[in-house]
């Protein structure tokens, strides 16, 4: 069965004319889907019982099951979703300082093979489509608490609306996600046309009102493609993963580089920032004895300096097997501080959820080892929702 907001628009509204129904009902589902928190067509109160009931046969009001839920002290929730075909897709909620950041996959598994990186390690399965990228931000908004007792609905022009009201879930007032990254598994930039459709959606008021600004790309560097984010004219913060100073070393560490090179990146960086505005983030996970010396910090410096840049210093999450580890502090300080005298904007990334293997890719991967009924044959399906 097909997942709702996978169905285009002008099939919707087919179907409903077939159902005998108004146009405005398919605006109506996915209000109930987007802003209602609902989870099942019962739960569309406003519908009459035989279009849930004929909705409930043809469609799936979500097509992702939470296959796993894992919860960190510090806030941080992970869900391991299975899709449609059995597939695995992770999505990560965070939340600190008044912010909720939802950490979203774009493919399933990655073929980019970043060396250091779990997502890679068995190749790219598919893309995900645009619902199933829109349902991950769903799934985890839907963790978000919601009050009980909820102020009476604000309807458009201060009348009462007939759509379920914005931000108001099945059980009440409920509160919203405020960020997004593009930084779970996969390459973004290699499914654009899909992540496009889902944040489209997430960003318009109907939806889930997260504004361009507020959304974060992250991309491995494939120049044409930023170029083509870029002449959107959208205010999508970009992040280019750069992971070293120079094309030999960062031919070991990212096997696109050798067709791309850190010159026609950088060089679709600067034509981002002149169309847009926007300052690019450019990530460096920061790998001990391979990329975390001094002299690596200087001949960043030297690559970025003059560029409207901001670096973010990753320091490397473990991946079981694979022979990389984090830099020590001292390491550490000695990056940030010689990338700070040479007069770049400088944030090391704290560690979320380390426990719950919050790191991308991870959570799917210990599951594909652990448990591969898990994969093959399907939980039962009490154990999902
Ligand atoms: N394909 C995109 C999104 C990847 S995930 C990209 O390459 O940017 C977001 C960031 O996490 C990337 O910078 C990626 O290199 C980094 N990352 C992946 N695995 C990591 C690990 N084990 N430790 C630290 N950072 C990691």
């Amino acid at each position: 069965m097909r997942a709702l907001l996978d169905v285009p628009r002008p099939e919707l509204l087919a179907w409903l004319q077939a159902q005998g129904q108004p146009p405005l009902r398919a605006r109506q589902v996915r209000r109930w889907l987007l802003a209602g928190r609902a989870e099942s067509f019962e739960q569309m109160t406003d519908l009459p019982r035989p279009l849930r009931q004929a909705l409930a046969a043809e469609f799936e009001p979500l097509g992702t099951r939470v296959a796993r839920h894992q919860q960190a002290a510090d806030g941080t929730h992970k869900l391991l979703l299975r899709l449609h075909d059995g597939q695995l897709v992770e999505c990560v909620l965070i939340q600190e300082d008044g912010r909720r950041t939802a950490c979203i996959s774009t493919q399933v598994g990655c073929g980019m093979g970043c060396v250091f990186c779990a997502s890679g390690l068995g190749g790219v399965e598919r893309n995900l489509t645009g619902g199933e990228i829109l349902e991950q931000l769903l799934r985890l908004r839907n963790l978000l608490p919601l009050t009980p007792n909820p102020s009476p609905p604000r309807g458009e022009g201060g009348k009462t609306s007939p759509l379920a009201p914005r931000g108001r879930g099945v059980g009440g007032e409920g509160a919203r996600l405020t960020h997004i990254v593009v930084m779970g598994m996969g390459e973004p930039l290699a499914n654009l046309d899909n992540l496009l459709d889902a944040l489209q959606t997430a960003g318009a008021r109907e939806g889930l009102g997260i504004g361009a600004r507020h959304i974060t790309i992250s991309t491995v560097g494939l120049p044409a493609k930023i170029r083509r984010l870029a002449d959107l004219g959208k205010q999508y913060h970009l992040a280019v993963s750069l992971h070293a100073p120079n094309d030999e070393l960062r031919n070991r560490i990212v096997p696109t580089n050798p067709r791309t090179g850190t010159g026609a990146i950088l060089a679709a960086a600067d034509y981002f920032f002149e169309k847009t505005g926007r300052q690019v983030t450019f990530e460096y996970v920061l790998l001990g004895g391979l990329n975390d010396d001094v002299t690596h910090a200087a001949e960043l410096a030297r690559l970025l300096r003059g560029r409207h840049a901001h670096v973010n210093l990753i320091p490397f999450n473990d991946v079981e097997g694979l022979p990389y580890r984090r830099p020590g502090q001292e390491a550490l300080n000695a990056f940030v501080d010689r990338l700070r005298r040479d007069g770049l904007s400088v944030k090391v990334r704290k560690r979320k959820g380390s426990e719950i293997d919050a790191a991308c890719g991870q959570l799917r991967r210990s599951a594909l080892q652990e448990q591969p009924a898990l994969v093959n044959l399907g939980l039962p399906a009490q154990t999902e929702r």
